[in-house]
């Protein structure tokens, strides 16, 4: 690998996508992945920009007991608190600057709820990694880290939610290379990229220009990998959420709040979670447990 020229990393250039609105739980958020033109970035599958918004010690993200199988759950806040539960007993309040990483293998279920004692806005990002076949029909574990690794990179702080980035490492678990990074930025910044990796730039907050584009609050700037340097310039203090990875060898198959390779692999995660047949435990929560349709591809058949 070269790091030499500004040519060969001038000819992969930014295309911007847009986020969609949807809802989850009592939250508006912004999704940007999957999209249609873009299903994964690496082996990032999932990327939802929650709030800005309004809580209470009552009434937070509201998002009852539901599954995951062949997943990791990445929770970062950057405003408030939240409390994670799930079926391995893990009760875990995480505030603005700490990540929740829960990694599903062949099944957990958790619960998102409002903390009990914290009022005020609730802002962040959750991201779904898709696991790797050594590791999507593995044990379940979470992990909660309050302390990561940050690096100066001019006019910007990166801290390293997972992976390894410009020198800095983070103790969370992955399976496969990948990188997760926020990215605090007042002015003009440069970073190394893995030119092996593709990336997605999500701002949650300001603006920032990259490759003469401006890139705000809804979108995402993505880059094919070849590329091994990026500039940013922020106009205003921004907050960016830099996701990266090497591109997937394979399909993947998402429905619902399971990843899989094949649709019998859904049918198998979905039958357990209706029947209720202990694959994905019992989280202690005051909330219902959240129920779904049946895939429609069942439907269809009968
Ligand atoms: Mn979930």
């Amino acid at each position: 690998m070269t790091h030499s020229s500004d040519n060969g990393s001038d000819s992969v250039t930014l295309e911007v996508l847009s986020s969609h609105d949807a809802q989850v739980g009592s939250l508006q958020v912004r999704r940007a992945l999957p999209q249609r033109r873009r299903r994964t970035v690496g082996a990032w599958c999932f990327a939802d920009h929650m709030g800005p918004a309004d809580v209470t010690e009552g009434s937070g993200l509201d998002i009852g007991p539901h599954p995951h199988t062949g997943l990791q759950t990445v929770t970062w806040l950057i405003d408030g608190q939240a409390l994670h539960r799930d079926s391995l007993g893990s009760e875990q309040v995480i505030s603005a600057g700490e990540l929740n990483l829960m990694t599903a293998g062949h099944g957990v279920s958790h619960a998102e709820e409002a903390t009990g004692h914290y009022r005020g806005t609730l802002q962040g990002i959750q991201l779904w990694i898709a696991q790797d076949d050594n590791a999507r029909d593995g044990a379940a574990g979470f992990e909660h880290h309050g302390d990561l690794p940050r690096v100066d990179l001019g006019e910007a702080t990166a801290t390293v939610l997972i992976g390894e980035f410009n020198g800095a490492s983070s103790p969370a678990r992955h399976d496969s290379a990948l990188v997760g990074v926020d990215l605090r930025v007042t002015g003009t910044s440069e970073m190394d990229l893995d030119s092996a990796f593709e990336y997605g730039v999500i701002v949650l907050e300001g603006l920032v220009e990259i490759d003469a584009q401006a890139l705000g609050p809804g979108t995402m700037g993505y880059l094919a990998p070849g590329r091994d340097e990026l500039h940013v310039r922020a106009r205003g203090d921004s907050t960016v959420i830099v996701l990266g990875g090497e591109p997937l060898d394979h399909e993947i198959f998402m429905w619902w709040n399971f990843v899989a390779r094949t649709r019998s692999d859904i049918d198998a995660a979905f039958d357990s979670w209706r029947s209720n047949d202990g694959r994905f435990g019992k989280v202690d929560s005051p909330l219902a447990r959240i129920e779904t349709l049946a895939p429609y591809w069942q439907t269809r058949e009968t």
